[in-house]
């Protein structure tokens, strides 16, 4: 079975259409990136795989169920805009987003649990790159760090599935490069299936293995809402992209300008 389907997926907020008639089937492992115009979409389909926002008709499964109405372990994201906590040091804020999970209303554990959690994710850091910055404050990390720290943060909580939106956008070439490198290598390690979005075309071609195209078939130039996004190339990337024609890749890149 799928991990993920999609079944005559539609999403509207008012008289709003912004995705429509979405039907998709995702396997465990792949890691699908996502690029289309701003505002096409994007962001609310991860929200809906995380369950922030939920369909409003149509299906959406996570192993053939309905995904439920909040976000849970299974899912973990990182987004563009840093989302540590500034009054934790880096070991604190891993601990913490692990803490909630076992410990909702009081945050706390006590004891062997607690040391076993501690060498969990100083264990963690250390494969994000962090073990020399454990004791560091937010304010005292570059962007880069930053979002290493998130992705620790999202993956102490052991997911199947990990959310990227726009993760490497604020930060400069070569630290995204940097970073490509350990996503890859999460991804293989933890056997993650993941979702990411980016307006960077050739980091979706480099990093999947599979690129969605989200765009409108139908305009309505007196009606900008009334129709919706959906995925209008489903392409296999990432070692194969040499392979693309280049005309499909002119035509990807045409989509999302
Ligand atoms: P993308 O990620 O592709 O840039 P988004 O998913 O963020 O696009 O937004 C898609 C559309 O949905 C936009 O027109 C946005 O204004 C609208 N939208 C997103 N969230 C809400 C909301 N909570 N209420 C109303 N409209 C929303």
């Amino acid at each position: 079975m799928p991990m993920i389907q999609a079944k005559n997926l539609w999403k509207t907020y008012g008289n709003t259409v912004v995705l429509e008639r979405m039907n998709l089937s995702v396997n465990a492992g792949e890691f699908i990136t996502m690029v289309g115009t701003s505002g096409c979409g994007k962001s609310t389909f991860l929200k809906m795989l995380l369950g922030m926002e939920s369909p409003s008709s149509g299906q959406l499964l996570l192993d053939g169920q309905a995904i439920p109405n909040e976000p849970d372990q299974a899912r973990g994201i990182v987004f563009q805009q840093y989302s540590v906590f500034p009054h934790l040091t880096v070991l604190q804020n891993v601990i913490i987003a692990r803490e909630f999970e076992h410990s909702p209303l009081l945050g706390t554990l006590f004891g062997t649990k607690k040391r076993a959690v501690i060498d969990e994710a100083k264990s963690l850091l250390a494969s994000v790159g962090l073990s020399h910055a454990l004791d560091r404050y937010p304010h005292e990390l570059s962007g880069g760090m930053k979002q290493r720290l998130a992705i620790a943060q999202a993956l102490i909580r052991q997911p199947r599935i990990l959310l990227l939106d726009e993760p490497f956008g604020a930060l400069d070439p070569g630290i995204r490069a940097d970073m490509h490198q350990l996503i890859l290598k999460l991804w293989q390690e933890h056997k993650l299936t993941v979702f990411m979005v980016t307006h960077d075309l050739s980091e979706g071609f480099y990093l999947g293995t599979r690129l969605w195209v989200f765009d409108k078939l139908r305009h309505d130039p007196q009606a900008p809402g009334a129709y919706g996004a959906n995925i209008t190339y489903d392409l296999p990337v990432g070692k194969r992209a040499a392979q693309i024609p280049d005309d499909i890749q002119a035509r990807v890149q045409a989509a999302t300008e």
